[in-house]
């Protein structure tokens, strides 16, 4: 076996997802970051997680889960979920990730508006494309930008996400270029 460098991104739904969602996701994961990607369940069961109290799965613990579990061919793994998620400082969370970490999150729950996963329409598509870049912006040490159009800016509502564009600022996109360089290195 070759002893290569980790080169893919792994998405990995928990529950059943529409095709045309998880392709997005991919297609533009491969635009902004170069990364080719790979399809893969690492975590199904996210009772381990679940607050009984408020009802909400704590995300910072699947995180640690996932990142636990990241394939040996991946760099980076995102976990896209239909549960609702909080940190404890927060009413809920549309995603959460490590900082310069491995794993990240992102929930259909509220960007879907509880609907299944099977069932979303396209501009809900895009906000959620747009969330799994954002988190995904931050395991490559991307912080909040306070360019409101772009990706990496923080949003509190589906409006704000829906208002922001799909695409990285040029400073955002000069320091995940520069990032990602020395990864590959
Ligand atoms: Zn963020
Ligand atoms: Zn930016």
């Amino acid at each position: 076996m070759t002893s290569q460098h980790p080169n893919s991104i792994l998405i990995s739904p928990v529950g059943e997802f529409s095709n045309e969602l998880i392709q997005a996701v991919a297609a533009e994961i491969g635009q902004v970051f170069g990364f080719t990607t790979e399809m893969g369940s690492v975590v199904q069961d996210l009772s381990f997680a679940l607050d009984q109290n408020r009802q909400q799965y704590h995300s910072t613990l699947i995180l640690d889960q996932l990142a636990a579990n990241i394939p040996a061919t991946c760099i980076r793994i995102l976990a896209i979920a239909q549960v609702d998620l909080f940190i404890p400082i927060l009413t809920h969370v549309y995603g959460e990730a490590q900082l310069g970490g491995a794993a990240c999150i992102v929930s259909t729950f509220r960007l879907n508006e509880g609907r299944s996963g099977l069932n979303i329409a396209p501009r809900y598509i895009e906000r959620i494309v747009k969330e799994t870049i954002h988190e995904l912006g931050h395991t490559f040490n991307l912080r909040h930008c306070p360019e409101h159009t772009c990706i990496m800016h923080y949003c509190r509502n589906e409006e704000d996400v829906d208002r922001k564009s799909g695409e990285l600022c040029r400073y955002c996109k000069i320091m995940v270029e520069d990032e990602i360089k020395r990864l590959k290195k």
